[in-house]
């Protein structure tokens, strides 16, 4: 069994090439859920849905966000009527979140995740990080605001002074799932906002010290390669780095996957992580996605 935590964007693109060469069956996906909250009467789980499909090879994969050729007939209209979305949802999609609305208040969030994945015809195991509801706040130089209002309405644009998030309960499996792999794979997401919230659940750490674990860096050089994840690393005083990312996963990571770009760290990562892996981790086609998927399979010991 292999576990891959992951977010939104980085890690699913990781996760292509990896569906491509770990039988499906074998791979278990612990999912970022700090985020969700009801927008526009249904319940959103942005991450959870990046990656259902993801592994369901629905995914618009230029935005990493909702379906490949959605249509937007329910967004357009709620916008005529006067209640114009903050997050815009495609038709397809918004049947899933309908559904899950639905599955979730009745059996919780983690069943519906199970009952979507298996009418989809999805094979692994996708597991949300919590059946509990966050609370996250971004503290800004003009104010306190809600995640998406900060990543959407104002477009990540403010300055980040901080973030504080609420710490939930690991939801069941987690921690056999990582006790029972044999590596955790810690993708290339966001590690602010996607990778500690699930670092940050009861008995994740400690069951990640009784296996391999291997991470792939987000930042390349001294920038992401998307989204707020050097914003966010500043404001906690990470350096925004390959290093600073594995500063923040070296109690239990034995191996950081690192950019071609990257190699003049090799020295210092060596310093604070046993292995240091090499290549080029721009996932920008299914090759490059499937070369460091197998880099990464081929350095479990
Ligand atoms: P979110 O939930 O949409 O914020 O997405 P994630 O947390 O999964 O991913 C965001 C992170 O993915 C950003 O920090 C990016 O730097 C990283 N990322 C996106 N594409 C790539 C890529 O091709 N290679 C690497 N190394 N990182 C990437």
């Amino acid at each position: 069994m292999i576990t891959v935590f992951s977010g939104g964007t980085g890690t699913p693109k990781l996760l292509q090439g990896i569906k491509e060469i770990v039988d499906p069956r074998e791979l278990t996906i612990i999912v970022n859920t700090l985020e969700n909250n009801y927008f526009s009467g249904v319940y959103v789980s942005a991450d959870v849905d990046t990656v259902l499909y993801t592994m369901a090879d629905m995914i618009n994969d230029e935005t990493w966000y909702g379906v490949k050729g959605d249509t937007f007939v329910t967004n357009e209209r709620l916008g005529e009527l006067g209640c114009p979305e903050l997050l815009r949802i495609g038709d397809i999609d918004r049947a899933t979140k309908i559904q899950k609305t639905q599955l979730m208040e009745r059996y919780g969030l983690s069943k519906a995740i199970e009952i979507q994945s298996k009418n989809m015809g999805i094979k692994s195991k996708i597991i949300p990080m919590s059946d509990e509801q966050s609370d996250i706040k971004i503290i800004t130089d003009i104010g306190e605001l809600e995640f998406h209002d900060f990543l959407i309405k104002h477009q990540s644009e403010p300055e980040v002074l901080d973030i504080n998030f609420s710490n939930v309960s690991p939801s069941d499996g987690i921690i056999d799932a990582i006790k029972n792999s044999e590596a955790v794979i810690i993708g290339p997401s966001n590690p602010i906002t996607s990778i500690l919230p699930i670092l940050s659940l009861k008995g994740v750490k400690e069951a990640l010290n009784e296996t391999y674990v291997v991470a792939v860096s987000p930042i390349i050089g001294s920038d992401s390669v998307s989204g707020p994840a050097s914003k966010f690393m500043k404001a906690l005083n990470i350096d925004v780095s390959s290093v600073g990312v594995a500063s923040l996963y070296e109690d239990f990571l034995d191996n950081i996957v690192i950019d071609n770009e990257d190699s003049d760290k090799e020295q210092q990562l060596k310093q604070i992580i046993n292995k240091v892996t090499i290549t080029n981790t721009i996932m920008n086609n299914l090759g490059v996605k499937k070369n460091l998927a197998q880099t990464i399979i081929d350095s479990i010991p």
